[in-house]
């Protein structure tokens, strides 16, 4: 095994490198610094035209972009929301906190994506809406979804923080449903620092977003409030950020994609290790993380190896825990008797190894000999 004084190997390092420097100093130069700065709409502009949406709402980050899009929906007390049980709690919390219910869907071991064959029997009276996540770079098959949404007269709301750029069938992600949710955190494929976007093409829901992240208030008579919002601008200093990264969005999908066809080429042969899929019939995945799956057959899981790979100075992190595990959730009394065992299995052995758009060719090769003397 390599010696442990190697350099730390962070399990993400954004890239900086095209206009963020030149966008900023004009922020500080021109004093524009809060969400009035013209970098905003010229944000969120820019951005709707990518992922071609009509309007493009940005926020604070993309929790808060969850938050508002299922306020703007206007789910509400005992409405039913279907989502991946495998997925972040970003996703089901706006759900609880507007009282409504959280149901929540098993993984294809494949994809790792909600297994949209198990969608409709989980459908009742009270659903409102499907929520889809993208996981980890492939999108979820969305047709099928759409389909059921028709059918059942359901809400579709789309996050696709870990989907920047990504397409399904050619079509944009964040373009699919009634409303889409991004996220600009470091390790996604744009990033403004803390950031986040809403998209649709609904104008009237575009309204209630644009009002709801600005805290209700109203053209007429400010500081009167018919409705309760929050503070969830995004500040010109972001947005600068966010219009830089965008100029560059292209270049980071092509080095993510390079980034993972080389870890899958070098572990190929690794026994024991179930690797993230290439592409399904609908798109190529760009590799959001880079996820590995210790088989089952393997008598130690996730946690082991993440700890080995530390005392080598390899940044790691454990798949999500899913919702129907949750303690905060179980408190509340959800998902009593309920279990998902993909899911389950997915956030005991599965874990993801550093996948940054600053990573090196020799650092992937690291990553990779660590992996091999672990899994020997
Ligand atoms: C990152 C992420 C979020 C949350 O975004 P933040 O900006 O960290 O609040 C929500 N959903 C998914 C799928 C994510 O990957």
């Amino acid at each position: 095994m390599k010696k442990v004084t190697d350099k730390l190997i962070p399990v993400n390092e954004p890239l900086l490198d095209g206009n963020e420097k030149k966008y900023l100093m004009e922020c500080v130069e021109t004093g524009w610094v809060s969400s009035e700065g013209p970098f905003v709409k010229q944000f969120e502009d820019a951005f709707a035209e990518r992922v071609n949406r009509k309007f493009a709402i940005s926020v604070c980050n993309g929790s808060a972009a969850l938050e508002v899009a299922i306020t703007a929906l206007d789910i509400r007390e005992n409405d039913e929301v279907i989502l991946p049980a495998f997925t972040i709690i970003s996703c089901a919390a706006p759900i609880v906190r507007a009282g409504a219910i959280p149901v929540v869907i098993d993984s294809d071991p494949q994809t790792w994506n909600i297994d949209v064959a198990k969608i409709e029997e989980r459908i009742t009276k009270r659903t409102k809406a499907i929520m889809v996540v993208h996981i980890y770079g492939l999108p979820v098959d969305m047709e099928p979804i759409l389909a059921l949404a028709k059918k059942y007269n359901l809400k579709v709301i789309e996050d696709a923080a870990e989907a920047i750029g990504q397409t399904y069938n050619g079509k944009s992600c964040g373009s699919f449903g009634d409303i889409s949710a991004f996220s600009f955190y470091p390790n996604k494929h744009i990033t403004t620092g803390e950031g986040g976007m809403v998209t649709t093409d609904n104008e009237e829901l575009a309204q209630r977003c644009l009002g709801l992240r600005n805290l209700c208030f109203q053209p007429e008579r400010r500081f009167v409030h018919e409705q309760l919002g929050w503070n969830f601008r995004m500040t010109n200093m972001q947005a600068a950020l966010g219009l830089a990264q965008l100029e560059r969005l292209d270049e980071h999908i092509k080095r993510k994609r390079q980034i993972g066809r080389l870890y899958n080429q070098l572990l190929a042969d690794v026994p024991g290790l179930q690797l993230p899929l290439t592409h399904t019939d609908y798109a190529e995945n760009i590799y959001w993380v880079y996820g590995l799956v210790i088989k089952e057959d393997i008598d130690f899981d996730a946690k082991e190896v993440m700890i080995k790979l530390g005392k080598h100075k390899i940044g790691t992190r454990p798949f999500f825990w899913p919702m129907h595990e949750q303690p905060v959730f179980r408190k509340m009394g959800l998902y009593r008797g309920e279990s998902f065992p993909i899911a389950e299995r997915l956030a005991r052995r599965g874990f993801y190894v550093p996948s940054g758009l600053s990573l090196t060719d020799r650092q992937i090769q690291r990553v990779v000999q660590c992996i091999k003397d672990i899994m020997k």
